[in-house]
């Protein structure tokens, strides 16, 4: 595991955890799902934050910027949890 933040270079089948900074849901979806949608939308109750991934033809880009704040809501929830 490790704590390199590779998620960019993910397997398709592996499971990214996309934790929202709104309401706290934590959205566990497959890379590849990802990977073919340019926003997505929090699943959690009620929340309509969407977390922009990007287009296609500049997902790499997106993506890392996903990554970060994946990390940053990662740290946040730690803290404050
Ligand atoms: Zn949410």
């Amino acid at each position: 595991m490790g704590d390199s933040p590779a998620i960019g270079r993910a397997d398709a089948t592996a499971r990214i955890l996309l934790i929202c900074p709104d309401c706290g849901h934590e959205n566990a979806e497959y890379a590849q799902l990802l990977q073919s949608k340019a926003i997505f939308y929090c699943a959690g109750d009620g929340c309509d934050y969407i977390f922009e991934i990007g287009r296609r033809e500049d997902f790499g880009m997106g993506f890392a910027e996903l990554c970060r704040r994946f990390y940053a809501a990662l740290h946040l929830v730690g803290r404050t949890g």
